[in-house]
């Protein structure tokens, strides 16, 4: 039997009197999409930021493919195959977006440790460069490689972020609201290009979201998170239907 993607058990993170995440279980055996819901403040980021590194449990076990990784740097388990998108957008907007993605493929290589050290597309080799145009069809942002990510829409600009992640070809993609701030024009391609990155590259999408006809179109399964615990999980039918969910955000 192969062991699941990713396993979290008894996960836990307070600060000071706030139990951000509060003894969290949680176990996906197999590739595709994830919704991560729950009301302001349930823990979801927290929870994003302990599984990728960037904030250390205080007690808990979390997995990866089996191997346990809770003690590795963020750049270790960035190696391994985790990557994530933050609230906020982050590209380099002066730079083109094909040089985004070398960017990334480099800094991804390097475990992000040499900051702006960026040598371009000179540099690059064939097979980065060809995962990044592939990556730009992907994201339906070919026509924009030579132009600078500035020139793109909100929306645009977190379609290339998603890109850019995926130049690292990672087993795990942790992404934080991506639908958040998105021109409604533009929200049904991220929902179409995220089916598609999680179709074509097999790979484990967390997203965590609170535009819900969104997420709940999006998602296989839905996992609600409140007050830093699984309240619920299972097929988004199921979750919407739920007493406790619907009391949850209600209360
Ligand atoms: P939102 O949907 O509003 O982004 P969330 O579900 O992502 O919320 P978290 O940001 O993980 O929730 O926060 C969970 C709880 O932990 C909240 O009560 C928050 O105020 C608290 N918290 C998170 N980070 C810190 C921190 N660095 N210091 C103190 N409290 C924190």
């Amino acid at each position: 039997m192969t062991a699941p993607i990713l396993e979290v058990s008894g996960l836990a993170r307070a600060f000071g009197g706030i139990r951000a995440v509060d003894g969290v279980d949680l176990r996906f055996a197999e590739p595709g999409i994830v919704g991560l819901i729950g009301p302001n403040g349930a823990g979801k980021t927290t929870l994003f930021d302990l599984i990728t590194g960037r904030q250390s449990a205080d007690s808990g076990e979390i997995r990866f493919e089996g191997r346990r990784i809770d003690g590795l740097p963020v750049h270790r388990r960035a190696r391994l195959g985790f990557a994530r998108t933050f609230q906020e957008c982050r590209v380099l907007v002066e730079e083109s977006c094909l040089d985004n993605l070398l960017f990334a493929a480099q800094d991804q290589r390097l475990g992000g440790a040499l900051g702006r050290v960026f040598s371009g597309r000179r540099s690059a080799g064939r097979e980065a460069l060809e995962d990044a145009w592939r990556l730009l069809e992907m994201v339906n942002l070919p026509q924009f490689a030579h132009r600078p990510a500035g020139d793109l829409s909100y929306g645009q600009r977190r379609l290339l972020e998603i890109a850019s992640t995926l130049m690292a070809r990672p087993g795990v993609l942790l992404l934080d609201e991506p639908a958040a701030g998105v021109n409604p024009s533009l929200l049904n391609t991220v929902h179409d290009v995220l089916l598609r990155v999680a179709a074509e590259r097999r790979i484990l999408l967390v997203v965590v979201e609170h535009n819900m006809p969104f997420i709940m179109s999006l998602a296989a399964h839905v996992v609600v998170l409140h007050q830093g615990r699984v309240l619920e999980q299972g097929s988004p039918a199921a979750v919407q239907n739920s007493p406790r969910v619907v009391e949850a955000y209600l209360g």
